[in-house]
C-alpha cells in the first residue's frame, strides 16, 4: 500500500507560508520551482542541506502533508532552544529559498493483513504520522488504529483539530493524548506514553506499531511492545 516515491534528489525550494500551531511550534509550506514537483510516500521526509560557519550540516524533517504528487510540502518543525536548523527555518521569512534532498527514508505503513495498527509519538514525531493515518483511512479504513502521542503542557499540543475531525469521520480511529504536565486544576493524571500504553494495551500480538520521536522513547516503547508481545518484524521505527 506504500508505492513508489520519487528518486531522491537536490531540490530548490521556497518558503511559501508559515503558521503557529502550538508553542514554538510552525507548520512550514515549502514550493518547488514552476513545473517542479515530488512524488512522495506517506511517511517520508526531506533533509535541508545548510551552511553553518562554512561547513555544511544537514537536519531532516518529515513531510507532513499528503502524499501523492505535488508542487510543494509541508512540515512541522519545533524551535529546540539553541537549535541551529529548527530556528533558522521557523524563523526565515517567506520567499526565503533552501535546498532539500527529497524525498528520503522506508518509514512508511505496512500492509496491516488483519491487524490493527498502533502509532506512538512525542511532540513533532507526530509529523509523519498525519499522511501515514490518513493512508490507512484511505487504503485500509477496517483497520482498528490507535495514535498515542505525548506532549508536556496542553498548549503543546499539535494540531489536535485534524485528529478531532479524522475521529468523527473514522470510528476505527481513536487518539489518546498524554501530558506530562497537564494543568494542575484539570482532572487529568500526568503521564508518559509508555503508562498509557500499559493502561490501555494487554496484547500487542496483533498490531503493527510505529513509534517516532525522541530516540530513547522509541527504544523504551519498542522494548514495551515486545514485552506486551508485538512481533519485532512488526514494530516500524522514525527515530529523531
Ligand atoms: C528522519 C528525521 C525526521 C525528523 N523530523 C522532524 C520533524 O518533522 N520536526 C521536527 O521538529 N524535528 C524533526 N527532526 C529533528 C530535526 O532533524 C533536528 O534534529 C531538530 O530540529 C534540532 O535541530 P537544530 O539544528 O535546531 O538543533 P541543534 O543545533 O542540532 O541542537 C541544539 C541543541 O538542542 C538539542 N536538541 C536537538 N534536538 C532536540 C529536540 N528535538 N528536543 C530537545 N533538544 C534537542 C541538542 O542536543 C543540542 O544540545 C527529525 C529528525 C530526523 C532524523
Amino acid at each position: 500500500m506504500t508505492g513508489n516515491s520519487s528518486p531522491a534528489r537536490r531540490r530548490s525550494v521556497t518558503l511559501a507560508g508559515k503558521e503557529k500551531v502550538a508553542t514554538d511550534t510552525y507548520v512550514l509550506r515549502f514550493e518547488l520551482p514552476s513545473g517542479d514537483s515530488i512524488h512522495t510516500v506517506a511517511g517520508q521526509y526531506v533533509t535541508f542541506l545548510l551552511e553553518r560557519n562554512g561547513k555544511s550540516v544537514t537536519r531532516s524533517y518529515s513531510i507532513t502533508s499528503e502524499p501523492g504528487s505535488h508542487a510543494a510540502f509541508e512540515l512541522v518543525i519545533k524551535k529546540v532552544a539553541g537549535g541551529f536548523a529548527s530556528n533558522l527555518l521557523c524563523d526565515a521569512p517567506l520567499g526565503t529559498a533552501f535546498t532539500v534532498l527529497a524525498p528520503l527514508g522506508k518509514f512508511v505503513v505496512h500492509d496491516p493483513g488483519g491487524r490493527s495498527a498502533l502509532f506512538v509519538a512525542t511532540g513533532t514525531g507526530i509529523a509523519p504520522f498525519f499522511p501515514m493515518i490518513q493512508a490507512l483511512h484511505r487504503d485500509r479504513p477496517q483497520t482498528d488504529t490507535t495514535l498515542v502521542v505525548g506532549y508536556r503542557y496542553p498548549a503543546d499540543i499539535i494540531l489536535n483539530e485534524r485528529w478531532t475531525r479524522l475521529s468523527e469521520a473514522w470510528p476505527r480511529f481513536h487518539l489518546v493524548n498524554v501530558l506530562s504536565r497537564p494543568d494542575p486544576e484539570w482532572a487529568v493524571k500526568p503521564r508518559h506514553v509508555q503508562e498509557a500504553l500499559r493502561e490501555r494495551f494487554r496484547d500487542l500480538s496483533n498490531f503493527d506499531v510505529y513509534i517516532c520521536g525522541a530516540p530513547e522513547m522509541v527504544s523504551d516503547v519498542q522494548d514495551l511492545s515486545v514485552q506486551l508481545g508485538a512481533s519485532k518484524d512488526r514494530i516500524f521505527v522514525e527515530r529523531y
